[in-house]
């Protein structure tokens, strides 16, 4: 793909290697889910690739909705501060909960969310994570259902953006700045 100027992508995972295990861990949901009524909750915008993809991996009639939070903003920094900008659309109660998230970094994020669904009289929470940055953790969050744990760079592609850029990719890469 195009890069901007002064601004380099190099791949971290492969499509290919996504594929093959976002249909490991839909197979993995398809079994462990069966005869429960199911919802993922997508936390946009990162999370609206995976979701797609795991959606239609997982073998089971499921609803789908989203949650958007504000973390980064326009920084690469985590502020710790965490706001619903959308909320869920839908009623969680008496429903097993799947939310999914992209990455999971100081886990600030999911932590707030996962306290935020169970509140909501939930049947069940479980958190599943494409990418995993354990190294950075600065709340235990469960991440129950994992893609790839990653090292601590900072990542786009695949949902993922720097400034709104890159999400279309179809691997996940490093940015490399070249001047
Ligand atoms: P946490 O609250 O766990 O620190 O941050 C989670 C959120 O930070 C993710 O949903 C994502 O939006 C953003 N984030 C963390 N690491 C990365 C990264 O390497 N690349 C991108 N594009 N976003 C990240």
């Amino acid at each position: 793909m195009q890069t901007r100027a002064g601004e380099q992508l190099e791949v971290l995972i492969q499509a290919q290697d996504i594929r093959l295990r976002v249909e490991q861990l839909g197979a993995r949901i398809t079994y462990d889910y069966q005869d429960k009524d199911l919802i993922l909750i997508g936390i946009l915008k990162g999370s609206f690739v995976f979701v797609a993809d795991l959606a239609r991996a997982i073998d089971l009639p499921l609803a789908i909705d989203f949650m958007a939070v504000s973390s980064y903003g326009m920084s690469t920094q985590s502020s710790g501060v965490v706001r619903i900008i959308k909320d869920l659309d839908h009623s969680v109660e008496q429903k097993h909960v799947l939310v999914v998230e992209d990455i999971v970094d100081t886990g600030l994020t999911l932590n707030y969310i996962y306290g935020h669904v169970k509140s909501r009289g939930a049947a069940s929470v479980k958190i599943c994570a494409l990418l995993d940055k354990a190294s950075r953790r600065q709340v235990a969050v469960p991440v129950h259902y994992k893609g790839f744990e990653i090292p601590d760079e900072f990542v786009v592609g695949y949902g993922l953006d720097v400034e709104e850029r890159y999400r279309n990719l179809a691997d996940i890469c490093r940015v490399v700045h070249t001047s």
